[in-house]
């Protein structure tokens, strides 16, 4: 019942939807990637996802920050731009301006319901979503019911992008099953109404209607911190462009996995959006 598998280490799969820049966009017309930041003590990770984001071609990225982090995170930014942000209503006011197409939260956001609050305003929103580390282990206290309920809610295209631990506190049933990670992977799809990206050497990439593809092309290099918010970030930039979610992540996981390769031995995750000009020169 399993389709044949796709291997996405070669870029057909989705290079007619990646985004190009013509001639006439201007940085509007390659959207408004917003990313929201954590706490003071824990900001790294949404600077890098921000600057991923930039580098896979978003036109403007903004963090959204919570009063704590702004300072550490206004000294560290050049041209991402900084929104304070103090809970779920004021998210909703920052996405009231229709040009922020797409959000990625979950890096560094802290587990618990201010970030679950957070996730449903910006759902709620119609922004097309990645939903990453501590938004997605929000979602796992919740009773499983409310969780699809949500998800029946989601306005726009949704991407998680778990790792297995990830995977494991937010779909229990399926993650003690007995399929392969194809087979899970694509049933998380199924049950939460979005794109799942299930991380590791071999990511799975599924969709609710069943597509799904598997990416070999990066290597060991890319188990550093901060790895995976670089990741939601490239996919958050593509989104940012308008790419179709699947097409996006499958694209993302490839061009991580391709700047990972290029950097090889010492690759620290700074050095992951600095090396996607030199894949993306070969892309497109
Ligand atoms: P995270 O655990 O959220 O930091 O994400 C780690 C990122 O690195 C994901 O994109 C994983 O797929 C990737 N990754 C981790 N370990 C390996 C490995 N041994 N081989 C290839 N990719 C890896
Ligand atoms: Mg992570």
């Amino acid at each position: 019942e399993i389709a044949p598998q796709t291997f996405i280490d070669k870029p057909q799969l989705w290079s007619s939807s990646f985004p190009r820049p013509r001639l006439d966009s201007h940085k509007y017309t390659r959207g408004h990637a917003v990313v929201v930041s954590g706490g003071a003590s824990h900001t790294g990770a949404a600077r890098l996802a921000a600057r991923g984001a930039l580098r896979a071609g978003a036109g403007l990225v903004t963090l959204a920050s919570p009063p704590s982090a702004l300072l550490v995170n206004a000294a560290h930014l050049t041209s991402v731009m900084l929104q304070p942000f103090d809970g779920a209503d004021a998210l909703t006011t920052i996405l009231e301006d229709k040009r922020k197409n797409a959000l990625l939260i979950g890096p560094g956001a802290g587990i618990g319901a201010h970030t679950r609050e957070n996730v449903l305003a910006a759902l709620l929103s119609g922004a097309a979503m990645v939903l990453d580390a501590d938004a997605l282990t929000s979602f796992a206290e919740i009773p499983r019911d409310l969780f699809v309920a949500i998800a029946g809610y989601f306005a726009g295209p949704v991407v998680m992008t778990p790792h297995e631990g990830e995977f494991g506190r937010l779909f229990p049933r399926i993650a003690e099953g007995e399929g392969s990670k194809l087979a899970r992977a694509r049933a998380a799809a199924a049950e939460a109404s979005a794109i799942i990206v299930l991380k590791g050497a071999d990511t799975v990439v599924a969709a609710p209607d069943g597509r799904a593809a598997i990416a070999m092309n990066g290597g060991p290099e890319l188990a550093t911190a901060g790895s995976g918010d670089v990741l939601g970030g490239i996919i958050l930039g593509l989104l940012a462009q308008a790419m179709p979610p699947f097409e996006a992540a499958c694209a993302g996981v490839w061009l991580h996995g391709e700047a990972g390769s290029c950097f090889g031995p010492g690759l620290i995750s700074e050095d992951l959006p600095e090396m996607l000009p030199a894949v993306l020169r070969d892309l497109l």
